[in-house]
């Protein structure tokens, strides 16, 4: 397959966690760094100048317990957090957080339906159904609910979860906003998700000359993500696929 790739040497990579990296879990807190995966992403730092990032609706914190200084620069909450380099503090936008009686109402939500889960987010958050998939659209009608006239909010759909985020926040904005500083400054973005959220990761990686590939279309799935990594980190350029 021919991905358009920009010279290897001038490329930065921005991956997306689940679904790109690692393996969708049933449980968010449940994901596996697969053996290997750490020592590819170093190897690909190395190689890359260090240009090397996740773009996440995780928390930062989550990301650097995962993989620690495997990852150069993270984007958390979709950009509303942002490490640009190995242990600096966060940068975070104003944003406005979501009213108590949000939150105390999705807790209920997910008390009230088992298999669901509330997931807090510093300034917004999930609730996901991946164990009870039929509970999906009920779980939407009560957001939408919740959100309706709010022009700070908006409710994002993902892999079996709903997400209410603040208007503005995106992994676009985020890939622009990485990009900005160095190593990834004067480099060409290859952004690589899985998700909805991730279109606008991929639209800004065009934008800003790169490329953006979907997981799906290019790899099949996150497995195959790690081998063309490996390939890569090893190579120093891109493999073949
Ligand atoms: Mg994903």
């Amino acid at each position: 397959m021919n991905l358009h790739l920009p010279p290897f040497e001038r490329a930065a990579l921005l991956f997306d966690l689940d679904g790109t990296l690692l393996d969708i879990a049933p449980r968010p807190d449940a994901v596996v760094v697969p053996p290997g995966l750490t020592e590819a992403l170093m190897l690909a730092r190395r190689r890359l100048d260090d240009a090397v990032a996740v773009v996440t609706g995780r928390p930062v914190e989550t990301v650097d317990a995962l993989l620690g200084n495997a990852i150069y620069a993270v984007a958390g909450e979709h950009g509303g957090a942002l490490r640009r380099t190995p242990g600096s503090s966060l940068e975070r936008p104003h944003l406005p957080s979501p009213p108590a009686a949000w939150i105390a109402a999705a807790e209920r939500l997910a008390a009230l339906h088992p298999g669901t889960l509330f997931e807090p987010k510093a300034r917004g958050f999930a609730l996901h159904y991946r164990a009870a998939p039929e509970l999906g659209p009920t779980l939407r009608d009560a957001l939408q609910r919740m959100l309706a006239g709010s022009s700070e909010f908006e409710l994002l759909p993902a892999h079996m979860l709903w997400e209410v985020r603040p208007r503005g926040v995106d992994k676009g904005n985020a890939v622009e906003r990485l990009m900005e500083s160095p190593p990834f400054l004067g480099r060409m973005p290859v952004f690589i998700g899985d998700d909805v959220t991730d279109e606008d990761g991929i639209a800004a990686a065009k934008a800003l000359g790169g490329v953006g590939l979907r997981v799906q279309d290019a790899f099949g799935d996150a497995a195959g993500v790690r081998t063309w990594l490996a390939a890569l980190a090893t190579k120093g350029d891109w493999p073949l696929i």
